[in-house]
């Protein structure tokens, strides 16, 4: 059993009703006023987890407690139906709300109305408007077993067709399957209950001319009790009633909570994929700063740094490329070897500078007189070497003379000096080694600069 209101909050002479003599001691016998109530009718009432009352109807319990001066006691039931049970076997004092009906006089007297609502009626949502229910006698409806509202509403229908639900849930759902033609209960009630349960296939088709009237029901042999309550409830200032019931009924209020909670989802996801994304991008951007600086670093590394020429290793990369080509497609290929004449001598007259400058302009000057397909590479000091794919030997030779010729007429700024250079000539040949290539090569140009320099000799 759970005690409701047992600290009260200190309450001002006014708010405290005037009792008569014979109803201050009738209460002053008593410990608590033991409330029956219905489980399961939200928003009017119900029992929430923590087994407390809750609703429209524990506001209104809860305040008249106080003006009354005296703590309820809640007998929690399984069901509305155990509740008028126990009202019967007098295990509850006051019933938080009933209507009056014939049946329940013996034993069960009620308060003036403190809440009145016109029953509605909750169909599929293209059914038409209903102003009287007479028209669908044929047609079956949902109530809630128990209810006084089906026996006022059989009162007035005889005929009617009703299929009783233990809930305002079980009625709802039978109407969105389309098992029932409606469901009777008060607009707040069925509001409460579709939001609550997500039941979308409905709307209020009607709104009938018979009343929901609630009271405090009052067990019948309790009169004192019952004029107690009458008091309350005339005391009742309207504010409070309006200020509980729209606690209750605000649907704005739902709808705002909603709102809130799918803007805060929305931002939620908002933020997930904000994240992703950025994640997505910096990993993107990464990666593609990885690629470029593994490009630059490739590139780097195949590079002649003072002449930006293909270095040594690109021209080894180079000739296994060659190689692969002639051993699969029987495609030939030839080399150049060239060394520039005394070129310790141009150090030696004109300083490191100037030197570096015609190894720069030699590089620039064999990289524009050489084929496309032609590879010139800087082999290390002031050595080149060209690889000449789909050439043989004449092809070679002809073009190291070529390059010769141009070397010794070009203007590399220093006038008092001729620049000239030496080629060793040769092809690539069945069953040898690259190295075996390059080796000749380099005889051939060790030749050259024995016969005197400024020479082409092909091996
Ligand atoms: P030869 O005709 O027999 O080739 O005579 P050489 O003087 O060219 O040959 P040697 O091998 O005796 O000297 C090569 C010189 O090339 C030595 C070195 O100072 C110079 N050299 C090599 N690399 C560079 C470089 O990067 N910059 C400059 N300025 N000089 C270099
Ligand atoms: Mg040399
Ligand atoms: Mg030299």
């Amino acid at each position: 059993m759970i005690l409701l209101a047992t600290v009260f909050p200190v309450l001002g002479a006014k708010e405290r009703l005037r009792l008569s003599k014979a109803e201050q001691q009738w209460l002053d016998n008593r410990e608590v006023i033991r409330l029956c109530s219905d489980p399961d009718w939200m928003p009017y009432e119900g029992i929430g987890e923590a087994g407390q009352h809750m609703g429209i109807m524990s506001d209104f319990h809860q305040l008249w407690a106080q003006m009354i001066g005296k703590p309820l006691e809640l007998q929690p039931t399984e069901s509305w139906e155990q509740s008028l049970q126990f009202m019967q076997e007098k295990k509850c004092d006051v019933l938080s709300s009933a209507q009056d009906v014939p049946s329940r006089r013996y034993y069960l007297s009620v308060t003036r109305p403190f809440i009145n609502y016109p029953f509605a009626i909750a169909t599929q949502p293209d059914q038409q408007f209903i102003i009287n229910l007479l028209p669908l006698m044929d047609k079956t409806f949902a109530m809630i077993k128990g209810y006084a509202a089906v026996e006022l509403i059989r009162e007035q229908y005889p005929g009617i067709s009703l299929m009783l639900v233990d809930s305002a849930r079980a009625g709802l759902k039978l109407v969105e399957k389309g098992h029932v033609y409606g469901f009777i209960d008060t607009v707040p009630s069925i509001n409460y209950q579709t939001l609550r349960h997500g039941i979308s296939h409905i709307k209020i088709s009607g709104v009938l001319e018979q009343h929901y009237a609630m009271s405090v029901g009052v067990r019948r042999d309790l009169p004192l009790l019952l004029s107690i309550y009458n008091k309350a409830i005339a005391e009742t200032r309207e504010v409070e009633r309006q200020r509980i019931l729209n606690n209750w009924l605000s649907l704005e209020l739902d709808y705002k909570i909603n709102m809130t909670l799918v803007w805060q989802v929305l931002a939620g996801l908002l933020l997930l994929s904000g994240l992703f994304f950025y994640h997505y991008w910096t990993v993107r951007r990464a990666n593609r700063q990885l690629q470029k600086a593994n490009r630059q670093l490739e590139y780097v590394s195949q590079r002649d740094h003072l002449t930006a020429m293909p270095n040594r290793l690109c021209l080894h990369q180079a000739f296994e490329a060659e190689l692969e080509r002639y051993h699969r497609y029987g495609h030939g290929f030839s080399m150049l070897m060239m060394d520039i004449d005394h070129f310790k001598r141009v150090n030696d007259r004109f300083g490191h500078v100037v030197g570096d400058e015609i190894l720069k302009r030699m590089a620039d000057s064999l990289t524009q007189n050489v084929r496309g397909s032609d590879i010139a590479g800087r082999w290390g000091g002031e050595e080149f070497v060209i690889m000449c794919p789909e050439t043989d030997l004449d092809g070679a030779w002809t073009l190291a003379e070529q390059l010769r010729m141009l070397i010794g007429q070009a203007d590399f700024g220093i006038d008092s000096m001729t620049i000239t250079a030496s080629f060793g000539v040769t092809d690539f040949r069945d069953d040898e080694m690259i190295e075996d290539c390059i080796k000749r090569a380099d005889q051939a140009l060790y030749r050259a600069k024995h016969s005197g320099r400024n020479k082409t000799v092909s091996f």
